[in-house]
């Protein structure tokens, strides 16, 4: 069966715990993209040919390949040729997913066929600086370019929720823990997924919205949430609140298993951006239940501790502080 392409192939494992050939393929051509710098000026537009070009130098087992005695003399163009389909492949995959993307057709510098060159995306970009972040001696290089991509206020007209989320990294990179909230959670997303990354959406959907179980990293988080929230007015504090709620009830209907209550509940509280429907499981009449909670309370972070869960009331059975209010 062809495999699913999605953003969860850059870091896909074999059943040895390593990555994949692949894998290893994708993370080097996206590494290409954060070598925008003297040394590598033409990679901020690039051909599949003068990529393959840099991946036969760069690639450990296109190097390692080339070192055998067979294949050692051929030529540098020979060695491209090789290789140029596998490498053409790739580059539809990733425009594909949205991570390069083909420029309008040119002429190729010799000759006359058309050639297309390529370029990264944002997010092609953006997904090559997380998994540039994980090195030590990168670490910080790549926190500078993952806030400015990220940074939405130099924007001309963001959403409240932008708006929002980039005053909250802005509180996260004075506190310097921008990194550990944003950049962590994204790796850990990449490399080791709770649900398949399709795509960008997939990648940053609930970003703002953490799930820390260290007691004092829990309080910070709240902290700088809470404020973030109460600097905005009313209105835009109302629009944030509508979007984190459809995205954690979306994100709830994946999981639900009693889907009719659920719905119920949910469209009950259409109209209340500061109420949240969630389903949990009944401890007295174990069956699974919608339960509503305030937006708020929920986001409140701390007390969705796993020693200090929220308990309320089963709907079903009536019996009070019996289902434990879940982290979706
Ligand atoms: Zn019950």
């Amino acid at each position: 069966m062809k495999k699913i392409l999605s953003i969860s192939s850059i870091c896909e494992r074999g059943g040895d715990g390593n990555y994949t050939y692949d894998a290893l393929l994708y993370q080097e051509i996206l590494r290409c993209s954060t070598m925008h710098n003297d040394k590598y000026p033409e990679f901020k537009t690039f051909t599949v040919w003068e990529l393959t070009g840099y991946l036969i130098d760069h690639f450990l087992p296109f190097i390692n390949e080339f070192k055998e005695l067979s294949k050692r003399n051929k030529s540098r163009h020979n060695k491209i040729a090789s290789k140029l389909e596998r490498i053409e492949t790739k580059i539809d995959n990733f425009a594909k997913l949205g991570l390069v993307e083909q420029l309008e057709p040119s002429r190729a510098s010799r000759g006359s066929t058309i050639t297309n060159r390529y370029q990264y995306t944002e997010s092609g970009c953006l997904i090559a600086w997380v998994l540039e972040s994980v090195k030590s001696r990168k670490k910080l290089l790549a926190e500078e370019q993952i806030y400015n991509m990220l940074d939405v206020g130099a924007e001309d007209n963001p959403s409240s929720y932008d708006l929002f989320t980039s005053r909250l990294y802005a509180k996260y990179r004075n506190r310097g823990v921008f990194g550990e909230f944003v950049i962590d959670v994204l790796c850990a997303r990449l490399e080791a997924p709770k649900v398949k990354i399709m795509n960008m959406r997939d990648l940053f959907s609930n970003l703002g919205i953490l799930h820390v179980t260290n007691k004092e990293r829990a309080d910070l988080y709240s902290e700088l949430w809470t404020e973030t929230m109460n600097e905005l007015d009313e209105e835009t504090k109302k629009y944030v609140l509508q979007h984190i709620k459809l995205e954690i009830e979306q994100e709830m209907e994946q999981q639900v298993k009693y889907l009719r209550g659920f719905e119920e509940l949910r469209f009950q509280l259409r109209d209340r951006p500061n109420i949240l429907a969630l389903e949990g499981v009944c401890q007295s009449c174990g069956l699974p239940t919608p339960i509503q909670i305030e937006t708020i309370e929920y986001l409140e972070n701390t007390k969705l501790l796993p020693n200090d869960p929220i308990l309320v009331r089963c709907r079903r059975c009536n019996k009070d502080a019996s289902i434990t209010v879940p982290q979706v």
